[in-house]
Protein backbone atom coordinates (compact mmCIF):
# COMPACT_ATOMS: atom_id res chain seq x y z
CA UNK A 1 0.00 0.00 0.00
CA UNK A 2 2.56 2.30 0.90
CA UNK A 3 4.53 1.25 -2.15
CA UNK A 4 1.58 2.72 -4.23
CA UNK A 5 1.41 6.22 -2.30
CA UNK A 6 4.97 6.28 -2.76
CA UNK A 7 4.49 5.13 -6.23
CA UNK A 8 2.28 7.90 -6.70
CA UNK A 9 3.93 10.56 -5.40
CA UNK A 10 7.49 9.74 -6.80
CA UNK A 11 5.59 9.63 -9.90
CA UNK A 12 3.91 12.63 -10.15
CA UNK A 13 7.14 14.22 -9.71
CA UNK A 14 8.16 12.59 -12.76
CA UNK A 15 5.26 12.96 -14.55
CA UNK A 16 6.97 16.18 -16.59
CA UNK A 17 10.07 14.73 -16.93
CA UNK A 18 9.28 11.64 -18.12
CA UNK A 19 6.58 12.02 -20.79
CA UNK A 20 8.80 10.63 -23.37
CA UNK A 21 6.59 7.51 -24.58
CA UNK A 22 7.41 4.36 -25.09
CA UNK A 23 8.64 5.76 -29.23
CA UNK A 24 7.39 2.92 -30.94
CA UNK A 25 8.79 4.11 -33.78
CA UNK A 26 12.69 4.40 -32.03
CA UNK A 27 14.84 1.51 -33.62
CA UNK A 28 14.86 -1.95 -32.07
CA UNK A 29 17.18 -3.09 -29.58
CA UNK A 30 17.68 -6.13 -32.33
CA UNK A 31 17.08 -6.59 -35.81
CA UNK A 32 16.19 -10.23 -35.03
CA UNK A 33 12.89 -11.61 -35.95
CA UNK A 34 10.03 -11.34 -33.49
CA UNK A 35 7.49 -13.80 -32.76
CA UNK A 36 5.29 -14.25 -35.27
CA UNK A 37 2.65 -16.98 -36.15
CA UNK A 38 4.56 -19.43 -34.77
CA UNK A 39 3.38 -20.51 -31.46
CA UNK A 40 5.78 -18.84 -28.71
CA UNK A 41 7.84 -21.89 -27.60
CA UNK A 42 9.20 -21.81 -31.41
CA UNK A 43 9.21 -18.67 -31.82
CA UNK A 44 12.23 -16.20 -31.99
CA UNK A 45 11.38 -13.17 -29.92
CA UNK A 46 13.60 -9.97 -30.52
CA UNK A 47 16.50 -10.09 -28.00
CA UNK A 48 16.90 -7.88 -25.74
CA UNK A 49 20.14 -5.49 -25.72
CA UNK A 50 22.38 -7.60 -23.92
CA UNK A 51 24.95 -5.08 -23.10
CA UNK A 52 22.44 -2.81 -22.03
CA UNK A 53 20.87 -5.15 -19.74
CA UNK A 54 21.41 -4.52 -15.80
CA UNK A 55 23.15 -6.12 -14.18
CA UNK A 56 21.53 -9.74 -12.98
CA UNK A 57 18.88 -8.58 -10.32
CA UNK A 58 18.30 -12.22 -9.19
CA UNK A 59 14.71 -13.55 -8.15
CA UNK A 60 11.59 -14.93 -10.16
CA UNK A 61 9.39 -13.04 -12.03
CA UNK A 62 6.02 -14.46 -12.91
CA UNK A 63 4.01 -13.62 -16.37
CA UNK A 64 0.96 -14.87 -16.80
CA UNK A 65 -1.00 -14.55 -20.46
CA UNK A 66 -4.06 -14.46 -21.40
CA UNK A 67 -3.92 -16.94 -24.15
CA UNK A 68 -1.92 -18.36 -27.34
CA UNK A 69 -4.53 -18.07 -29.40
CA UNK A 70 -3.77 -14.48 -30.47
CA UNK A 71 -0.94 -13.77 -32.10
CA UNK A 72 -0.36 -10.75 -30.03
CA UNK A 73 0.12 -12.61 -26.52
CA UNK A 74 2.51 -15.49 -28.45
CA UNK A 75 4.96 -12.33 -29.09
CA UNK A 76 4.17 -10.35 -25.67
CA UNK A 77 5.09 -13.21 -23.83
CA UNK A 78 8.45 -14.37 -25.87
CA UNK A 79 9.36 -10.96 -25.51
CA UNK A 80 8.64 -10.45 -21.61
CA UNK A 81 10.54 -13.99 -21.17
CA UNK A 82 13.68 -12.88 -23.29
CA UNK A 83 14.07 -9.90 -21.93
CA UNK A 84 13.79 -10.68 -17.88
CA UNK A 85 16.12 -13.23 -18.36
CA UNK A 86 18.64 -11.10 -20.09
CA UNK A 87 18.46 -9.22 -17.28
CA UNK A 88 19.41 -12.04 -14.90
CA UNK A 89 16.07 -13.32 -13.65
CA UNK A 90 14.37 -16.42 -13.85
CA UNK A 91 10.94 -16.81 -15.55
CA UNK A 92 7.66 -18.37 -14.66
CA UNK A 93 6.08 -17.76 -17.99
CA UNK A 94 2.46 -18.91 -18.14
CA UNK A 95 -0.74 -18.90 -20.98
CA UNK A 96 -4.22 -19.73 -19.55
CA UNK A 97 -5.98 -20.72 -22.96
CA UNK A 98 -8.57 -17.77 -22.09
CA UNK A 99 -9.89 -19.47 -19.09
CA UNK A 100 -10.19 -17.65 -16.17
CA UNK A 101 -9.89 -20.42 -13.99
CA UNK A 102 -6.65 -21.69 -15.24
CA UNK A 103 -5.30 -17.99 -15.17
CA UNK A 104 -6.32 -17.99 -10.95
CA UNK A 105 -4.80 -21.20 -10.46
CA UNK A 106 -1.48 -20.11 -12.35
CA UNK A 107 -1.23 -17.14 -10.60
CA UNK A 108 -1.60 -18.85 -7.34
CA UNK A 109 1.35 -21.22 -8.32
CA UNK A 110 3.18 -18.21 -8.92
CA UNK A 111 2.75 -16.37 -5.64
CA UNK A 112 3.17 -20.08 -3.69
CA UNK A 113 6.21 -20.77 -6.07
CA UNK A 114 8.38 -17.95 -4.92
CA UNK A 115 8.01 -15.26 -7.74
CA UNK A 116 8.93 -11.62 -6.69
CA UNK A 117 7.20 -9.97 -8.96
CA UNK A 118 3.65 -10.18 -11.10
CA UNK A 119 3.37 -9.49 -14.56
CA UNK A 120 -0.36 -10.28 -15.53
CA UNK A 121 -2.44 -9.91 -18.52
CA UNK A 122 -5.55 -10.58 -17.20
CA UNK A 123 -8.77 -12.44 -19.00
CA UNK A 124 -11.08 -10.98 -17.27
CA UNK A 125 -10.05 -7.79 -15.15
CA UNK A 126 -12.85 -8.58 -12.52
CA UNK A 127 -11.54 -12.18 -11.53
CA UNK A 128 -8.32 -11.84 -10.16
CA UNK A 129 -9.46 -10.19 -6.66
CA UNK A 130 -9.66 -13.08 -4.11
CA UNK A 131 -6.01 -14.51 -6.02
CA UNK A 132 -4.16 -11.19 -5.96
CA UNK A 133 -5.22 -10.24 -1.67
CA UNK A 134 -2.57 -13.29 -1.78
CA UNK A 135 -0.23 -11.55 -3.22
CA UNK A 136 -0.72 -8.74 -1.34
CA UNK A 137 -0.84 -10.65 1.67
CA UNK A 138 2.82 -11.77 0.80
CA UNK A 139 3.72 -8.48 -0.30
CA UNK A 140 4.43 -9.59 -4.09
CA UNK A 141 4.26 -6.35 -6.35
CA UNK A 142 1.83 -7.16 -9.04
CA UNK A 143 2.00 -5.04 -12.44
CA UNK A 144 -0.59 -5.15 -14.65
CA UNK A 145 0.03 -5.61 -18.71
CA UNK A 146 -1.82 -4.37 -21.51
CA UNK A 147 -4.99 -4.64 -19.32
CA UNK A 148 -5.95 -3.10 -16.08
CA UNK A 149 -6.80 -5.76 -13.61
CA UNK A 150 -10.06 -3.80 -11.33
CA UNK A 151 -11.49 -3.27 -8.19
CA UNK A 152 -8.33 -4.74 -6.24
CA UNK A 153 -6.05 -2.64 -4.66
CA UNK A 154 -3.29 -4.97 -4.94
CA UNK A 155 -2.01 -3.87 -8.43
CA UNK A 156 0.90 -1.23 -7.74
CA UNK A 157 1.41 -0.11 -11.13
CA UNK A 158 -0.01 -0.86 -15.24
CA UNK A 159 1.82 -0.85 -17.96
CA UNK A 160 -0.09 -0.26 -21.76
CA UNK A 161 -0.33 1.64 -24.69
CA UNK A 162 -2.71 4.75 -24.51
CA UNK A 163 -5.62 3.02 -25.17
CA UNK A 164 -8.15 5.46 -25.70
CA UNK A 165 -6.04 7.06 -28.63
CA UNK A 166 -6.14 3.64 -30.49
CA UNK A 167 -9.77 4.51 -30.58
CA UNK A 168 -9.30 7.66 -31.74
CA UNK A 169 -7.14 6.81 -34.60
CA UNK A 170 -9.46 4.43 -35.74
CA UNK A 171 -12.69 6.92 -35.91
CA UNK A 172 -10.10 9.51 -37.39
CA UNK A 173 -9.14 7.46 -40.14
CA UNK A 174 -13.10 6.48 -40.82
CA UNK A 175 -13.94 10.03 -40.49
CA UNK A 176 -11.10 11.68 -42.86
CA UNK A 177 -11.43 8.63 -45.11
CA UNK A 178 -14.87 9.36 -45.93
CA UNK A 179 -14.35 13.18 -45.62
CA UNK A 180 -17.25 13.25 -43.19
CA UNK A 181 -16.45 17.06 -42.68
CA UNK A 182 -16.91 18.41 -46.61
CA UNK A 183 -19.00 15.00 -48.06
CA UNK A 184 -22.95 14.98 -47.96
CA UNK A 185 -22.89 11.27 -47.48
CA UNK A 186 -25.17 9.59 -45.57
CA UNK A 187 -22.55 6.46 -45.44
CA UNK A 188 -23.23 3.31 -43.82
CA UNK A 189 -21.34 2.03 -41.35
CA UNK A 190 -21.48 -0.85 -38.47
CA UNK A 191 -19.43 -1.22 -35.47
CA UNK A 192 -17.59 -4.27 -33.92
CA UNK A 193 -15.72 -3.86 -30.73
CA UNK A 194 -13.98 -6.44 -28.19
CA UNK A 195 -14.18 -8.56 -24.77
CA UNK A 196 -16.43 -7.02 -22.34
CA UNK A 197 -14.34 -7.89 -19.62
CA UNK A 198 -11.51 -6.13 -21.05
CA UNK A 199 -11.14 -2.73 -19.86
CA UNK A 200 -9.43 -1.69 -22.50
CA UNK A 201 -12.37 -2.79 -25.06
CA UNK A 202 -13.85 0.54 -22.93
CA UNK A 203 -11.31 2.63 -24.17
CA UNK A 204 -11.12 1.49 -27.82
CA UNK A 205 -14.90 1.42 -28.08
CA UNK A 206 -15.17 5.17 -26.65
CA UNK A 207 -11.98 6.75 -28.38
CA UNK A 208 -13.74 5.78 -31.95
CA UNK A 209 -17.29 6.52 -31.01
CA UNK A 210 -16.08 9.97 -29.40
CA UNK A 211 -15.07 10.77 -32.69
CA UNK A 212 -17.88 9.38 -34.62
CA UNK A 213 -21.19 9.53 -32.48
CA UNK A 214 -21.18 13.57 -33.91
CA UNK A 215 -21.43 12.14 -37.43
CA UNK A 216 -23.99 9.39 -36.14
CA UNK A 217 -26.29 11.76 -34.43
CA UNK A 218 -25.90 14.53 -37.44
CA UNK A 219 -27.32 11.50 -39.57
CA UNK A 220 -24.46 11.53 -41.86
CA UNK A 221 -23.21 8.08 -41.06
CA UNK A 222 -26.17 5.41 -40.74
CA UNK A 223 -26.00 2.13 -38.59
CA UNK A 224 -28.40 0.43 -40.48
CA UNK A 225 -28.21 -2.48 -37.43
CA UNK A 226 -28.95 -0.19 -35.22
CA UNK A 227 -26.32 -1.37 -32.70
CA UNK A 228 -24.01 1.17 -31.50
CA UNK A 229 -24.22 0.41 -27.59
CA UNK A 230 -20.79 -0.89 -26.64
CA UNK A 231 -22.73 -4.36 -25.03
CA UNK A 232 -24.08 -4.40 -28.47
CA UNK A 233 -21.46 -4.58 -30.33
CA UNK A 234 -18.98 -6.59 -27.65
CA UNK A 235 -17.42 -9.45 -29.03
CA UNK A 236 -16.63 -12.34 -26.34
CA UNK A 237 -13.09 -13.18 -26.15
CA UNK A 238 -11.65 -10.97 -29.11
CA UNK A 239 -12.83 -13.79 -30.78
CA UNK A 240 -12.59 -13.87 -34.78
CA UNK A 241 -15.36 -16.75 -35.22
CA UNK A 242 -17.66 -14.76 -32.82
CA UNK A 243 -17.35 -11.63 -35.07
CA UNK A 244 -17.50 -13.03 -37.74
CA UNK A 245 -20.87 -14.36 -37.07
CA UNK A 246 -22.56 -11.76 -35.39
CA UNK A 247 -21.73 -9.74 -38.76
CA UNK A 248 -23.04 -12.36 -41.20
CA UNK A 249 -26.33 -11.88 -39.13
CA UNK A 250 -25.42 -8.48 -39.79
CA UNK A 251 -24.99 -8.91 -43.49
CA UNK A 252 -27.88 -10.51 -44.08
CA UNK A 253 -30.33 -8.77 -42.47
CA UNK A 254 -29.67 -5.45 -43.19
CA UNK A 255 -27.47 -5.45 -46.49
CA UNK A 256 -28.86 -7.95 -48.46
CA UNK A 257 -30.80 -6.32 -50.31
CA UNK A 258 -28.12 -4.22 -52.15
CA UNK A 259 -27.39 -1.37 -48.90
CA UNK A 260 -24.07 -0.66 -49.59
CA UNK A 261 -21.49 -0.22 -46.50
CA UNK A 262 -18.99 1.93 -46.13
CA UNK A 263 -17.26 1.63 -42.75
CA UNK A 264 -16.85 -1.26 -40.74
CA UNK A 265 -15.09 0.30 -37.40
CA UNK A 266 -13.32 -2.63 -35.83
CA UNK A 267 -11.21 -2.06 -32.16
CA UNK A 268 -8.63 -4.62 -32.75
CA UNK A 269 -7.43 -7.14 -35.88
CA UNK A 270 -8.86 -10.25 -34.74
CA UNK A 271 -12.36 -8.89 -34.97
CA UNK A 272 -11.52 -7.08 -38.59
CA UNK A 273 -10.07 -10.98 -39.43
CA UNK A 274 -14.11 -12.25 -38.79
CA UNK A 275 -15.28 -9.26 -40.44
CA UNK A 276 -13.17 -9.68 -43.62
CA UNK A 277 -14.72 -13.56 -43.51
CA UNK A 278 -17.90 -12.16 -43.52
CA UNK A 279 -17.62 -9.66 -46.03
CA UNK A 280 -15.67 -12.19 -47.96
CA UNK A 281 -18.77 -14.78 -48.09
CA UNK A 282 -22.08 -12.43 -48.04
CA UNK A 283 -21.18 -9.19 -49.23
CA UNK A 284 -21.10 -7.45 -53.22
CA UNK A 285 -20.94 -4.34 -52.92
CA UNK A 286 -18.33 -2.06 -52.87
CA UNK A 287 -15.65 -2.72 -49.79
CA UNK A 288 -15.42 -0.96 -47.17
CA UNK A 289 -13.00 0.96 -44.96
CA UNK A 290 -12.19 -2.14 -42.63
CA UNK A 291 -10.28 -0.40 -39.19
CA UNK A 292 -8.21 -2.75 -36.65
CA UNK A 293 -5.37 -2.75 -34.41
CA UNK A 294 -2.40 -4.54 -33.31
CA UNK A 295 -0.51 -5.27 -37.09
CA UNK A 296 -1.26 -9.03 -36.77
CA UNK A 297 0.39 -10.71 -39.52
CA UNK A 298 -2.90 -11.98 -41.24
CA UNK A 299 -4.42 -8.73 -40.71
CA UNK A 300 -0.98 -7.00 -42.35
CA UNK A 301 -1.56 -9.33 -45.21
CA UNK A 302 -5.35 -8.64 -45.54
CA UNK A 303 -3.62 -4.46 -45.91
CA UNK A 304 -1.23 -5.43 -48.75
CA UNK A 305 -4.59 -7.53 -50.11
CA UNK A 306 -6.78 -4.31 -50.07
CA UNK A 307 -9.11 -6.02 -47.32
CA UNK A 308 -8.00 -4.24 -44.50
CA UNK A 309 -7.73 -0.47 -44.55
CA UNK A 310 -5.39 0.35 -41.60
CA UNK A 311 -4.18 -1.04 -38.18
CA UNK A 312 -2.40 0.24 -35.24
CA UNK A 313 1.01 -0.75 -34.38
CA UNK A 314 2.08 -1.56 -30.74
CA UNK A 315 5.65 -2.29 -30.57
CA UNK A 316 5.40 -5.39 -28.06
CA UNK A 317 9.17 -5.09 -27.75
CA UNK A 318 9.03 -1.22 -26.19
CA UNK A 319 6.05 -2.86 -23.67
CA UNK A 320 8.06 -5.28 -22.78
CA UNK A 321 11.42 -3.45 -22.22
CA UNK A 322 9.46 -0.57 -20.39
CA UNK A 323 7.90 -3.48 -17.79
CA UNK A 324 10.73 -5.39 -17.58
CA UNK A 325 12.70 -1.17 -16.49
CA UNK A 326 9.58 -1.22 -14.37
CA UNK A 327 10.28 -4.74 -12.14
CA UNK A 328 13.92 -4.03 -11.88
CA UNK A 329 13.24 -0.58 -9.94
CA UNK A 330 10.15 -2.14 -8.52
CA UNK A 331 12.84 -5.37 -6.42
CA UNK A 332 15.88 -2.35 -6.22
CA UNK A 333 13.39 0.06 -4.44
CA UNK A 334 13.88 2.40 -6.90
CA UNK A 335 11.71 5.03 -8.16
CA UNK A 336 9.42 3.76 -10.79
CA UNK A 337 9.00 5.16 -14.55
CA UNK A 338 5.35 6.53 -14.81
CA UNK A 339 3.91 8.87 -17.54
CA UNK A 340 -0.16 8.94 -16.60
CA UNK A 341 -1.14 9.51 -13.01
CA UNK A 342 -4.87 10.35 -13.56
CA UNK A 343 -6.27 8.21 -16.55
CA UNK A 344 -6.83 4.53 -15.12
CA UNK A 345 -8.56 3.86 -11.94
CA UNK A 346 -9.12 0.65 -11.26
CA UNK A 347 -12.02 0.78 -8.58
CA UNK A 348 -9.81 1.15 -6.11
CA UNK A 349 -8.31 4.26 -7.36
CA UNK A 350 -5.58 5.56 -10.03
CA UNK A 351 -2.92 3.37 -11.00
CA UNK A 352 0.33 4.95 -11.53
CA UNK A 353 0.91 4.10 -15.30
CA UNK A 354 3.09 4.23 -17.91
CA UNK A 355 1.03 4.77 -21.71
CA UNK A 356 3.52 3.91 -24.74
CA UNK A 357 2.24 5.22 -27.87
CA UNK A 358 0.60 3.42 -30.37
CA UNK A 359 1.59 4.19 -34.31
CA UNK A 360 -0.88 4.23 -36.88
CA UNK A 361 -0.48 1.91 -39.80
CA UNK A 362 -1.20 1.15 -43.46
CA UNK A 363 -0.21 0.03 -46.80
CA UNK A 364 2.10 3.09 -47.04
CA UNK A 365 4.25 2.71 -44.15
CA UNK A 366 3.78 -0.53 -42.95
CA UNK A 367 7.41 -2.19 -44.32
CA UNK A 368 9.20 0.89 -42.70
CA UNK A 369 7.25 0.16 -39.72
CA UNK A 370 7.21 -3.49 -39.34
CA UNK A 371 9.80 -4.88 -41.78
CA UNK A 372 12.73 -2.07 -41.62
CA UNK A 373 12.08 -2.07 -37.98
CA UNK A 374 12.96 -5.96 -37.50
CA UNK A 375 9.60 -6.87 -36.11
CA UNK A 376 8.36 -8.85 -39.05
CA UNK A 377 11.02 -10.35 -42.16
CA UNK A 378 9.49 -9.59 -45.55
CA UNK A 379 8.60 -13.71 -45.78
CA UNK A 380 6.32 -13.80 -43.06
CA UNK A 381 4.36 -11.40 -44.95
CA UNK A 382 4.14 -13.02 -47.90
C1 LIG B 1 -5.20 -5.53 -26.37
C2 LIG B 1 -5.29 -5.49 -27.88
C3 LIG B 1 -5.72 -6.85 -28.40
C4 LIG B 1 -6.91 -7.39 -27.64
C5 LIG B 1 -7.20 -8.81 -28.01
C6 LIG B 1 -6.50 -6.01 -25.82
O1 LIG B 1 -6.47 -5.99 -24.43
O2 LIG B 1 -4.87 -4.25 -25.89
O3 LIG B 1 -4.04 -5.14 -28.42
O4 LIG B 1 -6.07 -6.74 -29.75
O5 LIG B 1 -6.72 -7.32 -26.26
O6 LIG B 1 -6.16 -9.64 -27.67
Amino acid sequence: MSKKFLGILLATAMVAGTLVGCGSTAAPATTEAPAAEAPAAEAEAPAAEEAAAPAAAGGKVGVAMPTKDLQRWNQDGANMEKELKAAGYEVDLQFASNDVQQQVSQIENMINGGCSVLVIASIDGDSLGTVLAQAKEKNIPVIAYDRLIMNTDAVSYYATFDNYMVGTKQGEYIRDQLKLDTEAGPFNIELTTGDPGDNNAKFFFNGAMDVLNPYIEEGKLVVKSGQTKFDECATAEWSSANAQSRAENILSSFYADGSNLDAWMCSNDSTAQGIVAALDANYSGTWPIVTGQDCDIVSVKNMIAGKQSMSIFKDTRTLASQVVKMVGQILAGETVEVNDTTTYDNGTGVIPSFLCEPVFADINNYKELLIDSGYYTEDQLQ
